[in-house]
């Protein structure tokens, strides 16, 4: 019988990209996070938790080499003089700290970047308006254009060297790098030698290639990230055709293939859209065109399969952004035989909200996120205990599970008690939902966790009043009860109730997500209303639509679920629901709710036009807000006077029960009382982490 480590030995050999050897084949590739340039301190800590995590190569986000193509309000990383190189460095020395490779993703996204900071036109193949909605167009490049690109390509390379860099990037990925789009026979109109054929159009990227490599390659592994299928089809490059005739073309100049799908959205596909190792049909025969090593990514977070994309010959480093996130110390713990203890990537795409909102990184497994800098969290490591104070936490959703997980961790005695009989909370719901099974790992991993310590007891089917909580006798209480859905319509768009619930029989044929996830029928035909726009309208259209009910989706957003535009879901969900039949009312409230017979009447009011159309239809489901369900909480603030005699020395509400939001915010807000337990309390007028002020130039002397 092999054991454990051996059976995941091949994830430790060592891979050589030209000069330069990885220790293992964790290979971290370029990931956004909101911090890029802006918050330096903040980056070079997240990544140097990697790099301690195991992880052999941690690349950096894109990283702008000029000022003609900058991504603003982007936070990306940026080397575009040598007054950059410190900022960068600071990155590579946490790396390197930890026996990690550094490598830096270099960038000129032609028509994908809008130079709205620099005001400078953008730069493309041929004329062409920018990716954005900006009234802004790239004029085609003249040989000048390509010349300056290439110094400018050259020059940020040298840098990076200096920078402490090991591996340097010619970016075509994801339907931003310039080379792509001269690749591309949709973007590339030219007539010159840099047009028409196959071999015109990669000439660009393969003199970016030679350049690199002539200017760093002795030092520097030159990596090339080509995306070989832009899932457009015969419209775009495919894996059949032009993607793979490319890497052919160019097969042995890189020192390491960087292979995915284009564009963004198609390359970080959720869980709801895509399985783990979603990528090999489409680059599993690069390997066949190239001698060199080939990287790849599929949100891998299984050890094993791992192990089978290398030994099938797909690739021969793990390319991970999302699981590296959710789990910093994966590599480690597949080596310390610890795969049990991976916290698993749900592939939801919160990560991608950070770069998206630009503000920094944030992740829905992995509160420790983004924080390592400014709180100075670390992912696997907590201060212990300073008191033998007892703690009860009531509810056990992704808010009580965390903060139950990590005052365990710390050493506390913890009770954790939840009235259902599973733990997980609001998880069991949103987990039930079509794709979403992923989910559950939030709670399955928490869980886990709290079963190895001796320290933690929970208590299931124990529904707690005030009474119980103040008869214990523990020290510190807890109180993340989660919350409810309204029913009534408040919400966004909706500042006051849009119906009377107390009519009795108006009431009985409005449902709220709540009473689908408790089994309650729901007649067909269904509006449901989305005023919430994340996913659960969307959702649950899906769901009960499958389930065969007539679905109409209502919604005052001018999309369906629009706040997934920020997690790169909202195509996918819009066109699945127009697949399914459902009946999509955009830019439309509703103004009134009639009880008519068994059904009811509902007048739609359409937006712009003030329009109101009546729709007939058997119940409403109601996707608007969602109150707290703090009761307990209140209820022991209002004996406040008794705590004392019951040894209670602090109640506090957390989650969604203090404020619903998302899952991300609840563990989140689980993990952070955890760790303030007994820390020195702050003014609360005192900003409670670290900020990376901005340094003022000295007044120059004329
Ligand atoms: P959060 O997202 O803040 O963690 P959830 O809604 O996911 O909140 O979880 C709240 C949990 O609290 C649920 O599992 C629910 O069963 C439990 N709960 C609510 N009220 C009580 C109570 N009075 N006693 C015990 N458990 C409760
Ligand atoms: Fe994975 Fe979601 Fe964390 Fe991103 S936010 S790394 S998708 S768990």
């Amino acid at each position: 019988m092999t054991s454990p480590a051996s059976r995941f030995d091949i994830l430790f050999e060592p891979v050589q990209i030209g000069p330069v050897r990885t220790k293992n084949r964790f290979y971290q590739v370029p990931h956004c996070n909101g911090m890029g340039h802006g918050k330096p301190q903040s980056l070079a800590a997240m990544r140097g938790v990697k790099a301690e995590g195991g992880w052999g190569v941690v690349c950096t986000e894109e990283v702008e080499i000029s000022h003609f193509s900058e991504t603003s309000p982007y936070q990306e990383g940026r080397l575009w003089d040598e007054r950059d190189i410190p900022a960068l460095r600071l990155m590579t020395e946490a790396c390197h700290a930890h026996g990690a490779l550094a490598g830096v993703e270099l960038f000129f996204n032609g028509y994908a970047t809008t130079n709205r900071y620099s005001r400078e036109i953008p730069m493309a193949p041929s004329h062409i308006p920018v990716q954005a909605s900006d009234p802004v167009q790239a004029r085609a490049m003249d040989k000048t254009d390509i010349r300056n690109v290439r110094r400018w390509h050259r020059n940020a390379a040298l840098r990076a060297r200096d920078a402490g860099f090991d591996l340097v990037y010619v970016y075509a990925g994801h339907d931003l790098g310039m080379p792509m789009h001269f690749i591309s026979r949709r973007t590339n109109r030219r007539t010159d030698e840099y047009g028409g054929s196959l071999e015109n159009r990669v000439r660009f990227l393969r003199e970016l290639i030679e350049d690199t490599k002539d200017a760093v390659g002795d030092r520097c592994g030159v990596v090339v990230r080509l995306a070989v299928d832009q899932l457009l089809g015969p419209l775009g490059i495919t894996s059949e055709n032009e993607g793979r005739d490319a890497i052919a073309l160019l097969a042995e100049l890189p020192d390491l293939w960087d292979v995915n799908i284009a564009d963004w959205s198609n390359d970080s596909q959720t869980a709801r859209f895509s399985q783990e190792g979603y990528q090999e049909q489409y680059i599993a025969h690069v390997k066949q065109l190239t001698t060199k090593p080939v990287v790849g990514v599929g949100r891998y977070t299984s050890p094993d399969a791992m192990v089978s994309a290398i030994q099938r010959g797909v690739m021969d480093l793990i390319g991970a952004a999302r699981p590296s996130i959710a789990d910093p110390f994966l590599p480690n713990k597949v080596q310390q035989g610890r795969a049990d203890e991976i916290r698993e990537c749900i592939g939801c795409n919160i990560c991608v909200t950070g770069d998206n909102l630009c503000v920094p990184i944030r992740c829905t497994q992995n509160p420790t996120m983004g924080e390592e800098w400014r709180r100075g969290w670390h992912p696997e490591r907590i201060a212990p205990a300073q008191s033998k104070d007892t703690v009860l936490v009531v509810g056990a959703g992704p808010a009580g599970l965390e903060l139950t997980r990590a005052l365990g961790q710390r050493g506390y005695e913890v009770a954790l008690a939840d009235a259902g009989k599973r733990v997980g909370g609001r998880l069991l719901n949103d987990a039930s939902l079509p794709g979403f099974s992923t989910w559950m790992r939030v709670a399955d991993w928490r869980l886990q966790r709290i079963q190895s310590m001796p320290n933690v007891n929970l208590y299931l089917d124990s529904r707690l009043g005030a009474d119980e909580v103040l008869g214990f006798g523990f020290n510190r209480v807890f109180v993340a009860t989660g919350a409810t859905w309204r029913r009534d319509g408040l919400g966004r768009q909706h500042r006051a109730p849009l119906l009377d619930t107390s009519n009795a029989t108006l009431a009985a044929k409005v449902f709220t997500p709540d009473d689908v996830f408790a089994g309650t029928p729901i007649p067909s035909p269904v509006l449901i209303y989305d005023d919430d726009h994340y996913y659960m309208g969307g959702a649950l259209a899906e769901a009960l639509r499958r389930k065969g009910l007539e679905v109409l989706l209502v919604t005052p957003a001018t999309k369906v679920s629009e706040f997934t535009d920020m997690t790169m879901e909202q195509h996918r969900i819009q066109s699945g629901l127009h697949k399914l039949g459902v009946q999509v009312f955009t830019n439309t409230e509703i103004a009134a709710v009639h009880s008519v017979g068994s059904g009811l009447i509902v007048g739609l009011k359409n937006l712009y036009s003030d329009k109101v159309a009546p729709q007939q239809c058997q119940s409403v489901l109601m996707v608007t807000m969602r109150d707290p369900s703090d009761a307990l909480f209140m209820a022991l603030q209002e004996r406040e006077a008794e705590w004392v005699g019951a040894g209670i020395r602090s109640v506090q509400v957390l989650g969604d029960a203090y404020g619903p939001g998302t899952v991300a915010a609840a563990v989140y807000a689980g993990h952070r009382a955890a760790r303030e337990l007994d820390a020195p309390e702050l003014p609360l007028d005192q900003v409670p982490f670290k900020r990376e002020l901005i340094a003022i130039e000295p007044a120059s002397a004329d």
